[in-house]
Formats: structure tokens, sequence, C-alpha cells
């Protein structure tokens, strides 16, 4: 191991012997205490000297026998240590692509500030190179999006969507005025190739039917259609349900932009959980939908660029976290923003009885004893166990900053 304090959180000395890693409430910690000696060690955790080395610097320093191994650990066990070897064989392999490791090194940082054990955050990037995702939909918020996921250095961004394209389906981050003209999906992949960090890997050509096939992380649902985003149709998901792909929902429809849910079929509400509920609180939904679907269709749908981008931006980062290994607020959720206030808020959509998608039955065999006034959404869950396992894993005498 060659350990590296986390670059990623500013350090600041709270008084003489208490270290505080970062800056905001989200990921500060502060450590203590802590003497001088060992403060100034800290600045030989760069990654660039092996535990050999660092134990020798230990003893020039006249630190006690031990100290520079207990540190090392203290350090590693509160989450604050990275490795600059670490990480495994893809990881080692990412690091050789140097041109392409630069271009992602923010994103590494930022991965770092969610990872506890040293080498976590470079692993899960290098896993990202070999994942496939596929947004259907190559308007303003289904290229920004798949470009970002690409930039984000997720290795496969299929973009699907028929027609060619318009000048109002040009915006900054997706598709380009030069594109006017051509194919959709054509041009949101180019766009998709030009936003990667590197080449992309190498992989045996596909057979038209292994392209439908699932096989995807993650598909996630961008429509031009602003009906379609406002009132997402089961039957488009039913494969995805079936063969049980993880699938999120984004959009914009009249001036709200839409991220979520995310399905995780058989598990959380779907776009027919969604329907039903609707159903269920207002009869007329249905016959307003079709009536929504069969209208004379607009020569201008609203759409509003920076709410588009926001929205791109945003279902990216759920996406990304989803692929990361963790559960966004999005899970079973719907975030919505509306101009001019901006203000983000979450509507559930749980699980329905009347769905086929099973999530309901699922939910009452593991809840059986819970009282449903009670029932935290799956997210909040998540994000709860997660606290847990950190604050358990951290040593006396390291706490989570209030700052
Ligand atoms: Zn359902």
């Amino acid at each position: 191991m060659h350990p590296m304090v986390k670059p990623a959180l500013r350090r600041g000395w709270r008084d003489l012997n208490t270290v505080q890693f970062g800056m905001t409430p989200a990921h500060a910690l502060t450590l203590g205490p802590v003497d001088t000696a060992t403060g100034s060690f800290l600045d030989l955790l760069d990654g660039t000297r092996g535990l050999e080395l660092l134990r020798e610097e230990g003893r020039r320093m006249d630190l006690p026998d031990g100290h520079v191994d207990r540190l090392v650990e203290r350090l590693a066990r509160a989450g604050l240590l990275d490795d600059a070897r670490g990480g495994g064989p893809e990881a080692a392999d990412l690091r050789e692509r140097k041109e392409v490791l630069d271009r992602l090194r923010p994103d590494l940082a930022a991965l770092s500030l969610l990872t506890s054990e040293p080498g976590d955050a470079i692993e899960h990037l290098a896993v990202r190179r070999r994942l496939r995702v596929q947004v259907r939909g190559a308007g303003r918020v289904g290229v920004a999006l798949a470009a970002l996921l690409s930039g984000a250095g997720v290795g496969e961004v299929d973009v699907r969507d028929g027609g060619r394209v318009e000048p109002g389906d040009i915006a900054p981050g997706g598709l380009s005025a030069e594109s006017v003209g051509e194919r959709r999906d054509e041009s949101a992949r180019r766009a998709v190739r030009r936003a990667a960090p590197g080449p992309a890997s190498r992989r045996g050509p596909k057979s038209p039917a292994e392209a439908d096939t699932p096989g995807f992380s993650l598909v996630i649902i961008a429509p031009r259609d602003d009906v379609s985003v406002h009132a997402p149709a089961p039957s488009a998901a039913e494969p995805l349900i079936a063969s049980g792909t993880p699938h999120l929902y984004a959009g914009v429809v009249e001036g709200t932009g839409i991220v979520g849910p995310l399905v995780l079929p058989g598990e959380t509400g779907c776009a027919g959980c969604l329907h039903q509920e609707r159903t269920d609180r207002d009869p007329a939904w249905p016959r307003l939908v079709a009536q929504w679907h069969s209208g004379r269709r607009r020569s201008a749908r609203a759409c509003d660029v920076t709410l588009a981008t926001t929205v791109a931006g945003l279902a990216a980062a759920h996406a990304l976290t989803f692929l990361d290994g963790r559960t966004p607020s999005s899970t079973g959720a719907r975030w919505e923003i509306s101009v001019p206030a901006l203000q983000w808020h979450a509507r559930p959509v749980w699980p329905h009885s009347a769905c086929s998608c099973g999530a309901a039955e699922k939910g009452k065999q593991e809840h059986i004893s819970e009282d449903r006034g009670t029932h935290a959404t799956m997210a909040v869950q998540h994000s709860q166990e997660f606290c847990r396992t950190t604050d358990a894993a951290r040593l006396a005498g390291t706490w989570r900053a209030h700052v």
C-alpha cells in the first residue's frame, strides 16, 4: 500500500491537536488528538511512499515504534485514506492510461469521498468503464445525459431514438448545430464519443438481436415527447420489468423537470404502479392521458434549455450513484422541479397491488409487521443503513464534524 490522505478533503487544525479533514458537513471529519509530530507526518502520506519507507521516515522523526502503522490504520478505518497503488488489476490498467485518468481525476477525487476502503475509489471508476447503459430519447435531456455519463467514465452509453435532428433539439452539452438534419441516434452517439475521456474499450461487434436484449446495467428513459414524460406508459417498460433491468425516468414536461423514479423491477414502484395510483386518486386520469396522446402534435413543445440541462445533470448523477452501487433518492420516487420557483421536491411512487410488476407483493412480505404510516422510502432506509455502517466503523476519537 502507498497510503495517501484523501486529497479531496481540505485539511485544517481546529486547535493544537485536532485536525479537521474536509470543509462541508456532508463529508468533513475531525481527528484527535493528533500531536505535532504526527501532524507533520501526515504530509508524507501523499501516495508516493510505501509503508516501509514511511516507517523509516517515522524513525527519522523519532516517532515511537509502531506509531506509523497505527496511524495508517486509524486513518484507513476513519475512511480518510486512499491507496495510490490499490484497487486491483482494472485500476492498475486505468492508471496506465494516463490521459484518461487525468481527465477523470476530479471524478476520482469525488468518488474518494464516498468510499471507505483505500483503493476503492479508483476501483469504482475502473468498473464504470465496463458498464453498459442505454438512453432512450435523443432530445435535449437524453443527449446531454448520455454525454455526461460518458464523460464520467461509463464505458458504453448507447442512445436510441428515431428521426432526424431538428433545430430545437440542439443544446449545449448535447446535439450540436452541425447535426441538424442528421439521424438523431447517430448524432447522439457521436456526442457520447466526443464526451468520453478516452477511446471506447474494445468490444466485439453486436448482432442486431443482441442490441435489443437486456444486458444493460441501467436503461434511462428520457423521451422527447412531453406526454411520455408526464405519464410514462407502463407497456413501454414491460420488457424491462420482465428482464429485471433497472430503469430511470427523466424529462421535461411544460415547465416541470422530472427525475425518477429509478425502478428496481419487482422491488420498487414502476410506471405501472404510478399509473394505478394516479387512477385511484383521479378516475379521469386514463381519459386525460388518452386525449393527450391522441391530440394534435404541436409544432413546439415547451422545453426550457436550462431546465433540460438541469434534469440531465441530476438524472446522470442519480444514474451514477446507482451504477456505483448505491441507492439514490430517486429509487421509488419522482423528483420534480418547476419554473420559476425551481425547488426540487420528491413524490413517492409506491408499489401498487394492482400492478403486475410484483413490487407490492414483495413489499408486503418484507414489511408485513411494519406500519405503513412509518414506512420510509427505500432510499431513506438505505441512506440510514449507510450512515450506521460508517458510524460503526469509525474509531473513537474520530467523529463527523459539525461545521
Ligand atoms: Zn409496478
